[in-house]
């Protein structure tokens, strides 16, 4: 019966069915202990192997996203956050925007909690399916900059530009010379309608004029980010400050 088993196992590798040739052993066991009819014991196997590869799949995009950290939009709390209230929370969740194509912009002072809910929403894209990327605007730049001759640059952005969502945290903190405004055009205008974008930053789009330097550029890249977008301004104090744990 052992040496039949190996074999069967082989088979599973040969047929790239790792996950399953692994677990057979255990598989046949329950198939032995149980009542399954040929169909349940097949569906058992089938079903073992496509969940292990959706984990997977969901580790390694998660991996992918390069999220600073990783917090949940269960861990974001709302009694501190007037601006946003459940439902549209849940909203946010349920991803229709993304599926859409709209972008999102969070508006805030620091510390009110907008890179968290954009991580939030990027690990639940992730586990319906999305690839998602995160990436600070100062990163970004550096990237776009860097990518003619840095093939770390190049594979980043080219991940950066096939992902459903790109996250791109805290826009406009700097301002930009006209080459990098002009790069982060080139961005926007690839990413447009072929992906969503959440932009986090604590200047409303009025402002990001002064940032961006060039005015013909500025009209372009908010042309494209403003088309279809959601808003959320969150303004209340921030949470970081509220929640901390002085020494005193
Ligand atoms: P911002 O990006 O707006 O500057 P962050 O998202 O970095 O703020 O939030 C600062 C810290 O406070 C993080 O640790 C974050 O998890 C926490 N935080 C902010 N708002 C909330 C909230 N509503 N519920 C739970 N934690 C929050
Ligand atoms: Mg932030």
């Amino acid at each position: 019966m052992n040496d039949g088993l190996e074999n069967l196992q082989n088979y599973f590798k040969q047929l790239r069915l790792t996950e399953t040739a692994t677990e057979l052993p255990n598989i046949l066991r329950k198939a032995e202990q149980s009542t399954w009819t040929y169909r349940e014991f097949i569906k058992e196997i089938v079903e073992f192997e496509l969940t292990k590869r959706e984990e997977k799949s969901i580790e390694k995009r998660m991996r992918w996203a390069k999220f600073p950290y990783m917090k949940t939009l269960e861990l974001f709390d709302l009694s501190d956050q007037t601006s946003l209230n459940e439902r549209q929370l849940n909203q946010l969740k349920e991803l229709n925007w993304l599926e859409q194509q709209y972008n999102l912009i969070l508006l805030g002072p620091p510390g009110v909690g907008k890179t968290h809910l954009a991580i939030g929403l990027g690990i639940e894209a992730i586990q319906k399916g999305f690839n998602v990327m995160f990436v600070t605007m100062g990163e970004l730049i550096n990237l776009l900059k860097t990518r003619e001759f840095t093939r770390k640059s190049q594979v980043q952005l080219n991940r950066i530009e096939s992902s459903d969502l790109v996250i791109i945290d805290d826009l406009m903190y700097m301002a930009m010379d006209s080459r990098e405004a002009n790069l982060f055009f080139h961005l926007i205008n690839h990413l447009y309608e072929r992906s969503s974008i959440i932009l986090t930053s604590n200047k409303s789009p009025d402002q990001w004029g002064e940032l961006l330097g060039d005015e013909g550029i500025t009209t372009a890249i908010l042309d494209r980010i403003l088309h279809r977008v959601e808003v959320v301004q969150m303004n209340d104090d921030s949470y970081r400050m509220k929640h901390r744990q002085g020494m005193f």
